[in-house]
């Protein structure tokens, strides 16, 4: 329904609502109010006591004067059966005409007496006949714009309540095990609670059921993939141990476990689809190394994608490194979009012929004109997309659904990836090959700015190290120092000058971002001033030292991440976290100097602040939970479990029409980062 077709909602109105990202009736009843203002406790007139009071009044005549100050007042004196108090309203001057004498109302608003006014000053009030909407009750508080107020939005909440029809979500049998309202309650409940109680029951139940629809949309997938039919891909024990003799260290244990559980998984015939997580060098690329060597040494191939050009040709580059010491390294192929015609002839050639065994790519992988021989192996590097259509269009490149091996460097907290990544089974490399140098973390406050940078000038000038800027804004934003353009124009004006300077970020287009990092990564660049489009950014070793501008206003997980772009050689290196402001708390950022384990990192923030501190502005509105805590594991345990009951039970997902649509919606993303 529009939102224009709700009585007292035009064509202005509606636009105001559209700035706030609500375009329709259901999204207005969709929306989760901030907070709530408590005005449900009502007071007489005889017990008031300074601060926010309800009352239950009616109004004498109205006067209207104007103060010694030129203001325009209202004044009225309100009064129940306990006594009478003075109200008065400055600069509003439709209330005397307005004021209905003698009827009932309530009344909210702050008694601050004090010599001048002896009065409640400027209070909300309604009329106590009508559904209160304002004061007297629990009152929704919501995100606003100019030009749409709390109570218009408030006013349109309620005619969207009154005027939608609500059909139930969830399966009777469901709502009676785990005792839910019904979803016309809930959202009733969630906007307009009539008591504490009953709020938290809303949203247990609105909570549950976003999490019973997700878990359910990922068994349904895993269950649908369970009847798939892949290739079986023997494990060639020999050839492993083998590969891994041969290279100049060992295995780490989570690697070991990682790659044992990868190339257990490809010897069934139902398709792998997991998950590896690791930090940037934790050594997952070597992971997936091991399992696309057996897939070659059975005679199949394995497709290699990486989110960019620059990373694809890191990836074979260091595939190639990898496999250098093996007396039979397979044949490493790579392809990319910006491969001219003729260029890409041969490469087509050899991956149609199956001489090619490895292919390392970007999306260009799945274009149509590239056929695969044999392809039984995909591994997907940091994709922000990948679900069913992108599982279709694989399937039709291969003969039997290829076995999937995602790869993040995102660490995600196990309630997190129940829920959003739940058909997706994980392995996790927690700890990092030995010998890494730990990154000196230090907090510092703008004040030290000027010191720091001109330091680091001369550091990087003198050992040719390299430095990354961190921004979280690209040009917009209150302050100067939190957004790269204007940052960078001031570094290499002042600071920095004696250095050259790149700027990254992600309007620019694609090959310009590429040729940025390909100047740094060569060293024909010092510094660049980024925002977190470096974070799947490449690696240069060279670069040892970040500055983390206005740190406070990422998540810890985040800021791991990030740091973990420097300390990739054998060199010391050193991240700096600066606090937008010289008196924001940092205790939160000084865990980060403590603390390496990115998992333990991402369960904090999770705690402390939700996933979208986890995933900041990169998490992707489908999968947002509106009301659900991520750290409630209670909610998202009994989700799962009748997500899966559902399915044992076998009910049909088409009896239930709007459970149905939105499940076949999430069905379709799974979505990384
Ligand atoms: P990731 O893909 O997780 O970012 P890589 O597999 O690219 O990590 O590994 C990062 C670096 O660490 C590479 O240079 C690799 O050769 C090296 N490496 C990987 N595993 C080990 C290990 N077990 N011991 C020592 N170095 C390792
Ligand atoms: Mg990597």
């Amino acid at each position: 329904m529009q939102l224009t077709e709700l009585r007292g909602v035009g064509e202005t109105l509606a636009k105001k609502f559209r700035i706030l990202g609500i375009f329709s009736a259901q999204e207005l009843v969709d929306a989760v109010p901030r907070r709530y203002d408590d005005y449900s406790e009502i007071t007489s007139v005889s017990k008031i006591k300074p601060g926010l009071v309800t009352l239950k009044i009616r109004f004498g005549t109205p006067t209207q004067r104007y103060s010694r100050g030129g203001l325009h007042m209202t004044e009225a004196l309100a009064s129940d059966e306990t006594g009478s108090v003075k109200v008065t309203w400055f600069n509003q001057r439709y209330r005397a005409q307005s004021l209905k004498v003698g009827e009932e109302y309530y009344l909210s608003g702050e008694f601050s007496p004090n010599h001048r006014y002896f009065s409640i000053v400027n209070p909300t009030i309604e009329l106590a006949k009508s559904f209160p909407l304002h004061t007297a009750r629990m009152v929704p508080v919501y995100r606003t714009t100019k030009g749409l107020g709390i109570a218009q939005i408030r006013k349109a909440v309620r005619s969207a309540l009154d005027t939608l029809q609500f059909e139930e979500t969830l399966p009777s049998w469901l709502l009676k095990q785990e005792q839910l309202m019904l979803r016309k309650e809930a959202l009733e409940q969630m906007h307009f609670p009539s008591s504490k109680e009953k709020l938290q029951e809303a949203r247990k139940r609105l909570g549950f059921e976003e999490v019973f629809q997700l878990t359910l949309a990922s068994e349904l997938n895993k269950a649908e993939r369970s009847k798939e039919k892949s290739l079986s891909i023997a494990l060639n024990e020999e050839a492993v141990a083998s590969f891994v003799d041969s290279l100049p260290f060992k295995l780490t244990n989570d690697q070991r476990k990682a790659a044992w559980e990868i190339l257990q998984d490809m010897e069934g015939d139902t398709p792998m689809n997991r998950l590896l997580e690791g930090d940037v060098g934790s050594g997952k690329t070597l992971v997936a190394a091991i399992a696309a060597l057996n897939t070659s040494m059975q005679g199949f191939q394995t497709a290699f994608m990486a989110p960019t050009e620059l990373l694809a040709r890191q990836h074979a580059e260091s595939l190639q490194k990898h496999f250098s010491s093996h007396d039979s390294p397979p044949e490493i192929e790579f392809l990319s979009g910006s491969m001219s015609k003729g260029d890409r002839r041969h490469p087509l050639e050899r991956i149609e012929s199956g001489v090619a065994q490895i292919i390392i790519g970007t999306h260009a992988l799945f274009q149509e004109s590239v056929t695969f021989h044999d392809l039984a192996l995909v591994v997907v590097d940091e994709q922000h997309r990948f679900g069913v259509d992108q599982r279709k269009a694989l399937q039709s490149k291969a003969k039997k659904m290829p076995h999937v091996l995602h790869m993040t460097a995102t660490p995600i907290p196990r309630s997190l990836a129940l829920t959003l990544y739940g058909e997706l089974d994980v392995s996790r490399i927690e700890e990092l090959p030995p010998g890494r140098q730990p990154i000196g973390t230090h907090v510092i406050i703008p004040e030290q700015r000027e010191k720091l940078y001109k330091k680091l000038a001369e550091h990087c000038q003198g050992s040719k190290e390299q430095l990354y800027i961190v921004c979280p804004q690209i040009d917009e934003g209150v302050s100067k120092r939190a957004n790269a353009t204007t940052l960078h124009d001031e570094l290499s004006k002042k600071w920095l000058k004696s250095l050259k300077i790149g700027l990254l970020h992600g309007r620019m287009k694609a090959d310009e971002k590429e040729r940025v990092m390909r100047e740094f990564s060569a060293g024909q660049l010092d510094a660049i001033v980024a925002t977190t489009v470096i974070e799947v950014g490449v690696d240069v070793p060279n670069a040892t030292t970040m500055i983390i501008e206005s740190a406070d206003s990422f998540g810890l997980a985040q800021l791991h991440q990030l740091r973990g772009r420097v300390g990739r050689g054998s060199k010391q290196s050193r991240c700096y976290l600066v606090l937008s402001e010289n008196d924001a708390p940092k205790k939160r950022l000084q865990l980060l100097s403590n603390e390496t384990n990115g998992f333990v990192l991402a369960e904090y923030d999770l705690d402390e602040r939700g996933p979208g501190a986890i995933y900041g502005r990169m998490q992707s509105g489908a999968l947002d939970l509106r009301v659900a805590k991520l750290s409630d594991r209670a909610l998202i345990k009994s989700a799962k479990a009748a997500a899966q009951q559902y399915i044992t039970r076998g009910d049909d997902l088409l009896e239930y029409k709007q459970l149905h649509s939105r499940v076949s919606e999430l069905r379709k993303i799974v979505n990384l980062n």
